[in-house]
């Protein structure tokens, strides 16, 4: 049996807490709460941390503090409770629900342009550059990445463009799911040809960066300084490009850029997680302009690669585990890279504490939650109808009736998309249940909720909130 130590510093406990939470909550939730937060003091069996500001105050006591709790308990089981506080600075602040917005992306799609390790994090202490001039993630080499028969065209087709930019694939594109490596192969490129040659510019910006900034230098006048910032370099990395669906203003001005860029024959790489022309809502012009190169895809790695890959990171951080607990993770985590590297993390911080071999034994003890998801239970339509309605405060009658009232529209509306989205439920029975709607009322909800979901960080919020609360 694995004794913990009772006696670690707090700052060592709360560092190890925030590996395993960093696990559990969304990159975007844990960059937005969680960063800079430390244990402030240890009073009896009461561990109270510290926060920047007020918003992350009340998010972490409200929403995450059962979480926080079990994984300090994990850790160190002397703790029956924790409390937060604000630092003292930031006090005076008033806490305004107004004023709390989430900065980081939607949670399902993480923001790859951000550091992911709390070590990380630290290091940008308080105002972080804007990500245009974080320069490239230097732990993103090809030496790095580990090929397979998933990957190997890829990486083929970006090793190429390294070695000759501007002259074999010119636009790259890369497309494939998350966390398969899309962003490590390009900022391995643009490792590559920086360390080649000194002298050579490369801008690496993530898509939503690029659009935001757009629009920015739109409002505030400054749209030539944007143009020469994404125009004069000799390679230009876009990441992500299915952010750009739908978006017509921000297309049109890639597509310019794209244009000066690829008539001076400098080197244009783009990702996504799907090929060019199943983005939707992109022009057509833009499309083919991206599809004109090379096309590439990463798949889901098959066992053989997935046990390279942990061999890989268990080399790079020197990690003393049991080969078969590393063959264990690499059989019973599929999903994808990012999820596999979590798993490694996560064994890898008992080592990190103790310094004593990983054994399969507790690989499978630790790795329990992750590998035995339970089955999510099953909802009806019923239950969503009332979660939605007591959230939003309106009655069960309202909620289905006939009422034209904005405020009650946009709730019906999030109704009906959790209806299709969570039980799968056809548009006219979806109609059916809201007064025996037509069911292209269902399907206009459905659409315009996804429409508003990608920019509103707000509604993309509560509908996360409603999902937890029908599945609690
Ligand atoms: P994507 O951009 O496709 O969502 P990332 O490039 O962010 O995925 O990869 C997620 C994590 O997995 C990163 O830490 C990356 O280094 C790692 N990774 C992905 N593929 C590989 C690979 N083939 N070899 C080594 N590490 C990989
Ligand atoms: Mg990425």
């Amino acid at each position: 049996m694995i004794r913990f130590c009772l006696h670690m510093k707090d700052t060592q406990l709360w560092k190890v807490a925030l590996d395993q939470l960093e696990l559990r909550v969304s990159k975007g939730n844990f960059l937005t709460w969680f960063r800079n937060t430390n244990i402030k003091e240890r009073t009896n069996d009461v561990a109270i941390i510290e926060t920047q500001n007020p918003f992350a105050y009340e998010w972490l006591s409200k929403k995450y503090k059962p979480l926080i709790l079990e994984v300090i308990q994990g850790i160190d089981n002397s703790i029956s409770d924790i409390k937060f506080s604000i630092a003292s600075k930031n006090t005076d602040r008033r806490i305004s629900k107004k004023n709390i917005r989430i900065v980081a992306q939607k949670n399902t799609a993480k923001n790859e342009n951000t550091p992911s390790s709390s070590d990380h994090i630290a290091k940008y202490p308080t105002k972080q550059p804007s990500p245009s001039s974080i320069p490239l993630n230097k732990k993103y080499t090809f030496d790095t990445f580990v090929v397979g028969t998933s990957n190997e065209i890829a990486h083929a087709a970006c090793r190429a463009v390294a070695e000759h930019p501007g002259e074999t694939y010119n636009p790259l594109f890369i497309y494939g799911g998350v966390g398969l490596g899309k962003t490590h192969l390009l900022q391995a490129v643009g490792n590559a040809v920086i360390a080649a040659n000194p002298g050579f510019t490369v801008m690496y910006v993530a898509s939503e960066k690029f659009a935001n900034e757009f629009v920015e230098s739109l409002r505030e006048g400054t749209i030539q300084q944007f143009k020469k910032r994404y125009r004069d370099v000799d390679m230009f990395i876009i990441d992500d490009v299915q952010f750009f669906a739908g978006k017509d203003k921000t297309q049109e001005e890639l597509f310019y850029t794209f244009n000066t860029l690829h008539n001076q024959n400098k080197q244009i790489i783009l990702s996504s997680d799907r090929p060019p022309s199943a983005i939707p809502a992109l022009q057509e012009r833009l499309s083919s302009r991206l599809s004109a190169g090379m096309i590439a895809d990463v798949k889901r790695p098959d066992y053989e690669t997935r046990l390279a890959i942990l061999e890989e990171k268990r080399d790079l951080r020197n990690i003393d585990i049991d080969s078969d607990a590393l063959s264990y993770i690499a059989k019973n985590i599929q999903s994808n890279v990012r999820e596999l590297e979590g798993a490694l993390n996560k064994v890898a911080a008992y080592f990190d504490l103790h310094h004593e071999k990983i054994t399969l034994e507790y690989a499978k003890r630790v790795l329990k939650d992750l590998i035995e998801k339970p089955q999510r239970k099953t909802v009806n339509a019923e239950e969503i109808i009332s979660a939605v309605s007591s959230y939003y405060n309106i009655s069960h009658e309202e909620l289905c009736g006939k009422s034209r009232k904005k405020e009650i529209v946009r709730p019906r509306q999030v109704a009906m998309y959790i209806l299709r989205r969570e039980s799968n439920m056809s548009f006219p029975s979806i109609g059916e249940h809201f007064s025996g709607r037509d069911h292209t009322t269902a399907m206009h909800a459905c659409e315009k909720i996804e429409k508003l979901i990608d920019n509103d960080e707000e509604l993309s919020q509560e509908i996360s909130f409603l999902r937890e609360r029908i599945y609690a």
